[in-house]
């Protein structure tokens, strides 16, 4: 087996996943030119190629001879699909090797962006705040005349009544399984299974991008590295995926959130690179007893050690840092936790998403009281913390945070 097959994994020629260097010297290896490794990878990353036969800028010769050596596109495939009633849609994804994970489509996003400087926040906030911004209500706003904005706002509209959507988030899973065994999350069940190559992290936006007839750089797509998974736990195939992403599909970095459990030695790898997304962290816990109670690898590294890798991060001008907080129901929503959590985060560069938890089978919590999330809310806000309430997206078909999980089993509408 050559360097190159072995990269992509033990005894398969998947060609999707390959960075531009490696598919030049791949090209020159078939005895073509360099030239045909920089045609593969604009077939693969930008017309979003499905097959070898559907590269359709190589010769029909060449396709038929690399088909005829066993090399394939190989990303993954979309064997199942459920849709929300509010647009997400969950997708069942299946790897070479028959292991699945899952991916969501989010049309309008979750308002997970908000207040973290990027370009994805202003659209969003200067969009609806606070609701779900669906069709009906942004083309009934449309029509009166205090529906702020102007000419933008109306192109907004048309690409709306177009497409259904005038930006969507595609949240992507780094793992099948998660090692991490936090208490309140339904992916943990699974225990790990294995990590994902670059190929099918990154292959996993190509397969809805192709879905959707999505053209990257005319339609507005965000990427949060949010599925299954602790991305951080598989950091060098995680970061692979970023520069495919960035450089191959041209969807930029300033478009990316990573959210991780707190991997301390890999929050410090991560403030080193030099393209990077956003980062989330998922606190969850105002101090390490309860931490340590619903995230077990607490144990390993405290809040105060997690907080001070985050502070490594060389944050561009606009940029904030994200705390993600699952709200469970007594555990870490009271108002002392909401104390807590100003008196850790003062002075950071930061904005706190506020998460209901999702609730799952075996998994025994309770959701919070809406007058303690609001209460919460209103605490941080007040102490000088933005703070964001997270909109459940899709959790009528298992497809909101922390409810992932491969689902064969469960009731999903078969492709179509
Ligand atoms: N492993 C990474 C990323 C995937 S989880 C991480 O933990 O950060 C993405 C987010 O979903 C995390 O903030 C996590 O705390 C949250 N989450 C997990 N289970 C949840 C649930 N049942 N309800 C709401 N949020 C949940
Ligand atoms: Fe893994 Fe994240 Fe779920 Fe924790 S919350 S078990 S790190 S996927």
């Amino acid at each position: 087996m050559s360097d190159l097959e072995s990269s992509v994994g033990e005894g398969t020629k998947a060609l999707f996943g390959m960075a531009l260097d490696e598919l030049r010297t791949l090209a020159v290896s078939w005895g073509e030119s360099a030239y045909r490794g920089v045609q593969i990878h604009g077939a693969l990353y930008r017309q979003l190629a499905g097959s070898v036969e559907e590269m359709t800028v190589l010769p029909l010769a060449l396709r038929e001879r690399i088909a005829a050596e066993g090399w394939s596109v190989a990303r993954p495939e979309m064997v199942q699909t459920a849709t929300s009633v509010d647009g997400t849609e969950r997708y069942l994804m299946r790897m070479g090797d028959g292991e699945t994970v899952e991916t969501v489509w989010m049309p309008e996003g979750d308002g997970g962006e908000r207040g973290d400087g990027s370009e994805a926040a202003a659209e969003e906030m200067g969009e609806v705040d606070g609701e779900t911004a669906g069709a009906s209500t942004a083309l009934r706003s449309a029509q009166d005349d205090s529906f702020v904005g102007g000419r933008k706002r109306w192109q907004d509209i048309g690409v709306l009544e177009q497409k259904g959507y005038r930006r969507a988030t595609i949240c992507i899973s780094s793992q099948v399984g998660c090692a991490v065994n936090c208490q309140f999350c339904l992916t943990a069940k699974l225990g790990i299974r294995r990590n994902l190559t670059a190929g099918e992290i990154a292959g996993q936006v190509a397969a809805v991008l192709a879905r959707h007839g999505v053209v990257v750089g005319r339609d507005r797509i965000n990427l949060v590295f949010m599925g299954m998974g602790e991305p951080f736990l598989n950091y060098d195939e995680f970061m692979k995926s970023v520069h495919l992403l960035v450089k191959g599909m041209a969807i930029p970095e300033s478009r990316m959130t990573v959210s991780t459990s707190g991997i301390e030695p890999a929050i410090r790898r991560f403030a080193m690179e030099t393209i990077r997304p956003k980062l989330a962290l998922s606190l969850n816990a105002s101090n390490d007893v309860v931490r340590e109670r619903i995230m077990p690898i607490t144990r390993k590294w405290n809040i105060e050690a997690l907080l001070e890798a985050v502070g490594t991060i060389p944050l561009t001008k606009r940029e904030y840092v994200t705390f993600e907080y699952v709200l469970l129901g007594k555990v870490n929503d009271q108002p002392e936790h909401a104390r807590e959590v100003l008196a850790l985060l003062r002075g950071m560069r930061a904005k706190v998403n506020l998460i209901v938890w999702n609730p799952g089978p075996g998994i025994a919590y309770e959701q919070p009281l809406p007058e303690d999330v609001a209460v919460f809310q209103k605490m941080l806000i007040d102490g000088g913390m933005p703070a964001y309430i997270r909109r459940p997206r899709g959790r009528d078909i298992y497809a909101a945070c922390g409810q992932l999980k491969r689902t064969v089993d469960e009731p999903l509408v078969s492709i179509r």
